[in-house]
């Protein structure tokens, strides 16, 4: 496929020509039809595959000239760094078309920025947190928001940006086209989806599912978290063949607990990066484990990204990835540069289904090893693993035990009189006939002359 096929315009041609590139790139193919229909899109791709110019080439094409000086489009990243870059990258494309771009961010004098809102812009790129103290400040006005993009979802909502974000959904214009790319699936994102994604469509592309030949992987059915730690324990007491474990975990109070419980006795090899771990613990982790000083490290699938960590002996799944492009990733970070790796996977009978799904993308089937016989089967279960009890009518609605109870004191003598209403009213006022109602100033000089 060529970008001919995409049918852009003379000014983005010219562009991608003084770029040098000749055709579009998987994500970009796919996702251009979608975004260009304007219905709210789920992009799955990861930085590097492309992905700016698969959501800015459809907008770019179809964003008319305009001299209104609110921003039609808005889009939001997680840091920084990443609105310098989307910016200009938006630059780069946009050279033969008049529009305006700005990029905002925190840390940085926001009266500055205000200024530069008030010059009149097409498309914003922004950090949720300033971009909502810009627009509380009034200077910047949303109601023109054609398009929001957010970017990487699964760093912003790892970060901890989901008040940010609803705080913005609630100030943007009801019709507007949402559109959102994450480089992995997560309950958080998944949560922000159903909440405030009409209908969206899901591009991603085809991570590829054909694996690694130098990954040997491997699973066992466990029937839960404690059976789980009992046969993670054991496999790691075979320091030689398990000499570099990655194990991941699908969220941080499940990073911790897992933490927790394998401190015990492996306190000295291991170590944990999920994002509510200061930037300094997460880096001092992650060197500490590729030197070799911890033979163990946990993570959950968001703060792994971009780990460039060499001779990994064992990934293990802990948990099995809903999302077989998140188990794709998880894999990929054994078996580097030739080298022969492992990667095992628990499941319990609730993550079957993610299992046949995951075998179905590799189009092949995960051979399964017995548990060994001396791993105890645990009855305890974890929170998440227990029945969650349910009203009667009401299937979806958890019972809230902090719910305040019914009185438990007879009421008061004076709090217990009864409500009199209008006919009390009614009786004080013929006894001081005071006006029947406001305003009618003559009705006590009407009275009287009777
Ligand atoms: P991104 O995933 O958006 O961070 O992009 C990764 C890099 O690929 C950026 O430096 C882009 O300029 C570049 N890029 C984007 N689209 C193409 C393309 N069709 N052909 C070659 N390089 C591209």
């Amino acid at each position: 496929m060529t970008f001919q096929d995409l049918n852009l315009n003379t000014p983005l041609y010219n562009a991608l020509d003084d770029l040098g590139f000749s055709s579009p790139t998987p994500i970009q193919e796919h996702a251009f039809n979608v975004v260009a229909s304007g219905r709210d899109v789920i992009g799955i791709a990861q930085t590097g595959t492309g992905k700016t110019f698969a959501y800015m080439l459809p907008i770019l094409k179809n964003l008319k000239f305009s001299k209104q000086e609110n921003p039609r489009v808005l889009v939001l990243v997680p840091t920084r760094e990443l609105v310098v870059q989307v910016v200009e990258e938006i630059e780069k494309l946009s050279k033969y078309i008049n529009n305006r771009v700005l990029g905002v961010y925190g840390g940085t004098n926001i009266n500055t920025q205000k200024q530069a809102v008030a010059q009149g812009l097409d498309i914003l790129v922004a950090t949720p947190g300033r971009l909502y103290d810009l627009a509380m400040s009034r200077v910047l006005q949303l109601k023109s928001i054609q398009k929001l993009v957010i970017d990487e979802v699964d760093i912003m909502l790892d970060l901890g940006f989901r008040h940010q974000l609803i705080n913005i959904f609630d100030i943007l214009p009801e019709r507007r086209q949402s559109i959102m790319f994450s480089a992995t699936m997560t309950q958080d994102v998944d949560l922000l989806i159903y909440d405030f994604f009409k209908n969206p469509e899901r591009v991603s592309i085809a991570v590829s599912g054909t694996p690694l030949d130098n990954i040997k992987q491997n699973r066992y059915n466990v029937p839960n978290f404690y059976t789980k730690v009992n046969l993670l324990t054991a496999l790691l007491q075979d320091e030689e063949r398990f000499n570099k474990v990655l194990i991941f975990v699908a969220y941080k109070r499940m990073a911790d607990r897992l933490f927790e419980q394998l401190d015990i006795l492996f306190k000295e090899e291991l170590c944990v990066i999920h994002s509510n771990k200061t930037q300094n613990y997460r880096l001092r982790s992650i060197e500490q484990f590729k030197e070799g000083h911890n033979r163990i490290l946990i993570a959950t699938d968001v703060m792994a990204r971009g780990l460039d960590i060499d001779n990994v002996s064992h990934v293990i799944n802990f948990d099995t990835p809903e999302y077989p492009e998140n188990y794709m990733h998880r894999i990929g970070r054994t078996g580097r540069a030739e080298r022969k790796g492992e990667a095992l996977v628990f499941s319990t009978e609730k993550e079957q289904e993610s299992i046949t799904n995951i075998e179905h993308l590799m189009k092949m089937d995960i051979p399964v090893l017995e548990l060994p016989d001396h791993i105890e089967i645990s009855t305890e279960l974890i929170e998440e693993e227990r029945p969650q009890i349910k009203e009667h009518n009401n299937p979806t609605k958890r019972r809230d035990i902090d719910a305040p109870g019914p009185a438990f004191h007879e009421k008061i003598a004076k709090n217990k009189k009864e409500n009199l209403g209008g006919s009390y009213k009614f009786k004080m006022a013929a006894k001081y006939k005071k006006p029947k109602t406001r305003g009618d100033k003559n009705y006590n000089k009407r009275n009287k002359k009777k």
